[in-house]
Formats: C-alpha cells, sequence, structure tokens
C-alpha cells in the first residue's frame, strides 16, 4: 500500500516487487494535509516523521498493516549553499510487526530555479535553465497576495496566463515563477526516489542475523582515522555500523578499503 497522490507508483513498486515480492497498490490519500511542497501548508516534524505519518495515512484509509510512504526535501545544501540538493526518503511501515524500515537517496542535480519577472518578459534562458516543460512550474504573486498560485504549467500558454494573472495581483507587478517541485512534475526529483525505494528493497531484503526482522542495514558512519604525520583525527570515514529495526544487535565493519592513515594535507592539525 503506497499512500500517494503524486503518482509515485511507477518509481516505488517496482523495486520491491523484484527483491521481496511485494505487491505495491497505490492509495489515493490527501498527503498534502501532512503539508506541501509549495507552501501552503507547512510542513511538520522531519521528513522521516511526515513520511511515516504519510504511511499511518494510507493505513488508516485501508485498514492495512503493510504501508509505503515518501517523503522529500529540497533547498539549499548546508555545505554548499548555491548549490540545491534533494533528499528523498522511503518508508515502510509494519504496524503488525511494529517495523519502520526507511533509505534514502540524495541528489544534487535537482532541477530548483526561481525567478521574478514581468508580463511579457523573455523568459527563454529561464525555461532552458529549469528544464521546461518536462519540469512543470508553478507561478505566484512575486509580492504582497500570497494567492493565486497556478500550479502544474506545462505549455507556454499557461504560462503567459498564470504571469499576466499572478503580475496583475502582485505588490510590484511582477510574478514568481519557479519549478514546481512536486514528484509528477519534477523528473530529477523521480530518479532520486526510484534510487530511495531501489535501497528500500535492498535493505527490507536483508534480515538480522540475530533476531530474523527485516531491515538489517548501516545505521551510523564512524570517522576518525589518523593523520600520517602528527597522529591528529582526521574526519573521513573509518567504519560502518549496521543495526537491526528490531532488536539492539549492532555490528561494526570498516569501509571498503579504508585508508589506515590520513594524508597530512586534509590535517586540521598540520594546516592549522
Ligand atoms: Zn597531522
Ligand atoms: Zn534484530
Amino acid at each position: 500500500m503506497l499512500a500517494t497522490k503524486h503518482e509515485k507508483l511507477p518509481l516505488v513498486a517496482p523495486p520491491l516487487e523484484r527483491e521481496i515480492g511485494m505487491r505495491v497498490e497505490a492509495v489515493a490519500v490527501d498527503t498534502d494535509v501532512l503539508g506541501t511542497f509549495t507552501g501552503d501548508v507547512p510542513r511538520p516534524g522531519p521528513p522521516l516523521d511526515t513520511a511515516v505519518a504519510k504511511a499511518r495515512l494510507g493505513l488508516a484509509a485501508t485498514g492495512a498493516t503493510l504501508g509505503l510512504a515518501s517523503e522529500g526535501s529540497v533547498g539549499p545544501d548546508p555545505a554548499l549553499p548555491l548549490v540545491q540538493s534533494d533528499h528523498e526518503i522511503v518508508v515502510l511501515v509494519d504496524d503488525e510487526a511494529g517495523l519502520v524500515i526507511w533509505e534514502r537517496a540524495e541528489s544534487w542535480d535537482v532541477v530548483a530555479r526561481s525567478l521574478s519577472v514581468e508580463p511579457g518578459q523573455d523568459l527563454d534562458p529561464f525555461l532552458a535553465a529549469s528544464g521546461f516543460p518536462e519540469h512543470r512550474l508553478i507561478v505566484r504573486p512575486s509580492a504582497g497576495p500570497r494567492t493565486p498560485v497556478h500550479k502544474g504549467i506545462a505549455s507556454l500558454e499557461e504560462l503567459r496566463v498564470a504571469v499576466a494573472a499572478c503580475a496583475a495581483v502582485a505588490a510590484d507587478g511582477r510574478a514568481r515563477v519557479e519549478n514546481d517541485l512536486r514528484a509528477h512534475a519534477c523528473p530529477s526529483r523521480r530518479v532520486v526516489i526510484a534510487a530511495a525505494a531501489a535501497r528500500l528493497a535492498t535493505r527490507v531484503a536483508r534480515r538480522c542475523p540475530a533476531c530474523g526482522a527485516p531491515g538489517w542495514g548501516q545505521v551510523e558512519l564512524l570517522l576518525g582515522i589518523p593523520c600520517s604525520a602528527c597522529g591528529t583525527e582526521v574526519a573521513r570515514p573509518r567504519a560502518e555500523v549496521d543495526g537491526c529495526v528490531a532488536c539492539d544487535h549492532r555490528t561494526t565493519r570498516p569501509v571498503p578499503r579504508p585508508a589506515a592513515e590520513a594524508d597530512p594535507s586534509e590535517c586540521p592539525f598540520c594546516n592549522a
């Protein structure tokens, strides 16, 4: 059961069907009550909580015990503020077994442009950069009133009408045109949702070596390898910790081919 209203079924269902034989059906629940990408309804809680809440909406609507949902966040990358990043989470909630299993995927290729325009302005450079029309657009007043909001725009005629309507009511006579980041309107998000779903399927297929519960996989990344010159710890991956979602079992394994020592050029002490 997949709680969605944005056509995510073809992204999420195939890997789960392939890896664990799960047959996924979409259920039409209004996940927008949990917050929307266009900012009409504020989002509660971190993305994982929102995804779990969405999955439970689907369970409540159908009486099923296995629920799937996905949640994404697009915005400036915390480490690289000029780059837009997309973080997608796909979660499986098993209310019979009391399990919540989730995986994520990230991308820095998501198309998320925004521009303030006036009616009649040449938009060709912006439209090329925003991946239009495969990536759809949203238009709203640039300043002043928050409505109207035109979503899912996929033609030049719709765009012209929306810009005129929004600019007409805006305090500054301009309209804001931006990428529509809802999953069905944003192909560069869809590939990331599909990647997160594939990782989830792999994870669900792996069982805890101690208790046999599904969902065994990485829960933590340990940082810290010594500088070869002075021994100061450098924040590079040392080991991954795998864990179970049902019991406390944990195992630690070195990251694939870990460097035993870090180069002094990466050392905070040697470069101070
Ligand atoms: Zn050093
Ligand atoms: Zn376990």
